[in-house]
């Protein structure tokens, strides 16, 4: 580690960070006699602590965002010239990085036209939330107004995307909620709901199609689903789900909303999850790894045909999309956002996330023939999940204070991994694993290796 900072220094900057950080997602009791975690320094997979330990960090900077890798000069670099030549300048024009990304982007989604910037994955599912309501007014006399989303998805903090949110705890204490957010039950075969048939897949996207029904069809605008559940617990939907799906969608005329957050720009193998299922999106969302965390940005991408909704009538002042985003003109993301987008072409990235995932996968299973406290092992890409159960037959899931044991003892193996996201109420038994889109087979094994000690340690 090539690090700036003393001994001394890092003791100032930690008592700083004890005195006046509010970290997130952090019951901070314990920080007053533990040190808060404080990454210093990385590069390529690795990180460095302040400590100046080393970790291979298995979830690209804690919450599947750093898809190229740390200390990448060239999108440092493409920042930095972009920064002094115009850092900023917004309102409603547009800027040269953002312009040359949108075209780019575009040119990897078929069927979509029109790219509108914000900061945070939440503000750009919120976006979508925003166009639907305005549709409904403008164009449905009222109707079309309700959103549903799946439970275990997941699709941001703000008080809109939290009434989507389909794991409880997250909203829990910070009703009332927004009305018109409406749950469809969720698609994960393990623990089935529809019993042990088949036509899994078929059966699930059904149950949304009573949910339209329930409420009224007149009344449903919008159906917002992760393509593969992320901190939900990695649920890679069963075959036959997706073409289901889009099929209802269309039946009913409920527009279909793809939240590509964690999924988005190669994660799972290909650019987007969604194009692993033949799904034509009406709007897709994008955030972390469009810049793999060089820069904030995040996008709200939609059709040709919704955007021209949006301009219908140049005389009415309501006539257009009302919302703005201060920093989602901020020009360092869409710098940083070509630059990230650049390497993973010329490195051929997308066929390595296919080749590691197999491997990710494939050590999973052998571990799972090792430790019957892995009850199934899912994923699709860089993107896997090992789910944890007390007993197989009864699929009871393990404890929290379990899963934290195993995450902790990867930890003193030096590897980074994650869990379910602590929402869930019981069923936080999913350990989580995203490491970024350069990781090579000797990072793959180590990440199992750890793992496998881990379980070990824990589990016996
Ligand atoms: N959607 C999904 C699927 C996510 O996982 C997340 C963040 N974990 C979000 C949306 C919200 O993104 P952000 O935290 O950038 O607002």
């Amino acid at each position: 580690m090539d690090t700036a900072l003393q001994s001394n220094d890092i003791r100032d900057v930690i008592e700083a960070d004890r005195a006046h950080v509010w970290h997130h997602m952090s019951q901070h009791k314990p920080y007053e006699t533990v040190d808060p975690k404080i990454y210093i320094e990385g590069k390529g997979m690795r990180v460095w602590d302040a400590a100046g330990r080393e970790y291979l960090d298995a979830v690209s900077g804690g919450v599947w965002t750093v898809n190229v890798g740390f200390g990448r000069e060239s999108i440092a670099d493409a920042v930095r010239d972009q920064l002094v030549k115009l850092n900023y300048f917004a309102n409603s024009a547009g800027s040269v990085p953002g312009a040359l990304f949108a075209e780019k982007l575009i040119s990897k989604m078929p069927g979509m036209s029109r790219v509108y910037y914000s900061n945070s994955g939440s503000e750009a599912n919120e976006k979508v939330f925003k166009m639907v309501r305005q549709m409904a007014h403008r164009h449905h006399g009222g109707n079309k107004w309700k959103i549903l989303y799946r439970e275990r998805d997941y699709h941001g903090t703000t008080l809109a995307t939290l009434a989507a949110a389909g794991q409880p705890q997250r909203r829990e204490q910070y009703g009332p909620m927004p009305p018109g957010f409406v749950e469809v039950p969720h698609c994960l075969e393990y623990r089935g709901q529809y019993g042990d048939i088949d036509n899994y897949g078929e059966r699930a996207a059904d149950a949304i199609e009573a949910v339209i029904l329930r409420e009224g069809p007149d009344t449903v605008g919008l159906l917002c689903l992760e393509p593969v559940t992320a901190g939900g617990g990695v649920i890679v939907p069963p075959k036959g789900y997706w073409d289901r799906v889009q099929e209802i969608c269309r039946r009913y005329d409920v527009l279909l909303h793809i939240d590509e957050v964690v999924c988005g720009v190669g994660r799972t193998g290909k650019w987007f999850g969604y194009q692993h299922f033949g799904v034509e999106p009406d709007f897709v969302t994008m955030a972390k790894g469009v810049a793999s965390g060089y820069a904030a940005i995040s996008c709200t991408v939609t059709t040709e045909k919704i955007f021209n909704l949006f301009k219908d009538d140049p005389s009415d002042p309501m006539s257009f999309f009302r919302d703005i985003s201060t920093f989602g003109g901020c020009v360092a993301g869409p710098a940083a956002a070509l630059e990230n987008m650049r390497i993973i072409e010329d490195e051929n990235l997308l066929e390595n996330v296919t080749a590691m995932g197999e491997r990710l996968l494939a050590n999973l299973r052998v571990l799972q023939e090792k430790h019957p406290v892995i009850g199934e092992v899912r994923g699709l890409g860089l993107f896997c999940g090992a789910e944890l159960v007390a007993d197989r037959s009864t699929k009871q899931p393990v404890t929290e204070p379990e899963v934290q044991a195993v995450i902790a003892g990867c930890l003193a193996e030096g590897v980074i991994i994650g869990a379910t996201n602590r929402s869930l109420p019981g069923l936080n038994n999913t350990l989580c694993l995203s490491p970024a889109l350069i990781a090579t087979p000797t990072d793959i094994d180590a990440i199992t290796a750890a793992i496998d000690i881990a379980l070990a340690k824990v589990f016996g």
